[in-house]
């Protein structure tokens, strides 16, 4: 278990002083001035020696993203965008760092952006979430009438500010360039790439969007080193991270733990264990609405990780947000659920997404039903497979991959649903 000196998240619960002084009381804030003065080569190194991935789902390697942007500027000013926008379905990790923590994401978003050639840092925060706004606003002007931010921010010789731009609260602004167009006050609908945000991102400028926790955990990374943050989790799964769970554990938290944690351990030590014992486990989501599903046996012994979770059960840690299900769930209408949502969420520019989405979730309430023939199973993931990779963005393959879980993981409750409405015996149906 994460010992309590490791945490990097002091205030994830809210119980102590978030303002200014409470921050610098935890370490916020402190010598900030001397982690910049090491240099950009220097921040990007420690970052790469971390093996920080990035947080928002996809785990790219955060310090070799920073390493696209170009070192010197051609005239084009630079831009951090933060991704706040935090819109998968649950995932509740940022909202913490941003009304309880929000100093520790500011001065890390000064020192990316000095790392990157960047004045001017952009937080894009998600429609919905109000009091975080007001939370991040309050804390950024503290930092304005402290010097920290604004010209010759904290002392570093850097001029540097902060703008929050508040969402509309459609999900697909979460999306990297969809993000990008929604800044620049257009509709919020996915580029095309290449070309990358590094090579022309916001206002046609060189861009790179973090995500809020890999933003917020750099400034501990510096101070403590990159081999510190390394010391945690396996080879390529480096670091501390924030665990959402959710669903049908005892207790459902946001923790911050070691990557790499077993996941019998992190619902034992924080969550109270599984709601009527592990015997009751019958699903998990590991990873956010969009990461398939996982059977309840398969994932006692999982380790929690990117790699693991990816190569030996087919899923993936997406933003951490593991949603646990009870032997009382409906599994199939808890995908279509899914399924309705991405539908609803479809920014309509590609025809697999904007067509197959639709097509999916229709066949999928049929299911929840049994209303179906049982060929349908495999017709629906023949759909699946069209839809993934053929779209722009990755709103298709999230659409895609709930459903392919359910096939993969449970067939047998598809097909026995059919079986029974054919049947005729609607006592047996659990969507009845
Ligand atoms: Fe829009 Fe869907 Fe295409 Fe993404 S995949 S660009 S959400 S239509």
């Amino acid at each position: 278990m994460l010992k309590d000196q490791d945490r990097i998240f002091t205030n994830l619960y809210g119980m102590h002083d978030r303002t200014l002084k409470g921050a610098q009381a935890r370490g916020h804030w402190d010598g900030t001035a001397k982690l910049i003065q090491q240099g950009r080569d220097a921040i990007i190194d420690t970052m790469k020696a971390s093996g920080l991935r990035g947080r928002g789902g996809a785990g790219f390697p955060t310090g070799l993203k920073w390493s696209f942007m170009p070192k010197e500027s051609d005239g084009r000013p630079a831009y951090l965008v933060i991704n706040a926008d935090e819109s998968e379905p649950g995932t509740c990790k940022d909202r913490e760092i941003m009304r309880h923590d929000p100093h520790t994401l500011i001065e890390g978003a000064l020192i990316a952006s000095f790392a990157m050639n960047a004045h001017t840092c952009y937080i894009y925060l998600r429609g919905e979430y109000i009091r975080e706004r007001e939370a991040l606003q309050a804390a950024i002007d503290e930092a304005y009438d402290a010097g920290l931010l604004g010209k010759n921010a904290a002392g570093s010789g850097w001029d540097f500010d902060v703008f929050l731009h508040h969402g509309a609260g459609a999900y697909i602004c979460g999306e990297e360039t969809a993000l990008i167009e929604s800044l620049e006050g257009k509709k919020g609908m996915p580029r095309m790439k290449p070309p990358f945000p590094a090579g022309a991102g916001l206002y046609g400028c060189p861009t790179t969007v973090n995500n809020v926790e890999s933003i917020a955990v750099v400034p501990t990374i510096l101070r403590r080193g990159g081999e510190w943050f390394a010391s945690f989790g396996r080879p390529n799964n480096a670091g501390t991270k924030l665990f959402a769970i959710s669903g049908h554990v005892n207790n459902p938290c946001v923790v911050e733990e070691a990557m790499s944690i077993s996941f019998e351990e992190l619902i034992e030590k924080h969550c109270g264990g599984i709601r009527g014992g592990w015997d009751n486990l019958l699903a998990v989501i590991p990873g956010g609405s969009s990461v398939p599903c996982v059977r309840g046996e398969n994932m006692r012994d999982a380790i929690m990780d990117f790699d693991y979770l990816r190569n030996d059960l087919g899923s993936g840690l997406g933003t951490a947000a593991v949603i646990v299900m009870d032997k009382q769930t409906d599994i199939i209408k808890a995908i279509w659920r899914l399924s309705k949502f991405y539908k609803h969420e479809s920014c309509g520019q590609c025809t697999p997404c904007r067509e197959g989405t639709g097509w999916m979730m229709r066949v999928m309430e049929r299911l929840v039903e049994g209303n179906a023939d049982p060929e349908e199973i495999d017709m629906l993931w023949d759909v699946t497979k069209q839809v993934e990779g053929h779209t722009i963005c990755a709103l298709g393959d999230a659409a895609a991959w709930p459903i392919q879980g359910l096939i993969r993981n449970f067939r047998d409750e598809i097909e026995g649903r059919i079986k029974a409405k054919k049947s005729r015996r609607p006592g047996v149906m659990a969507a009845e």
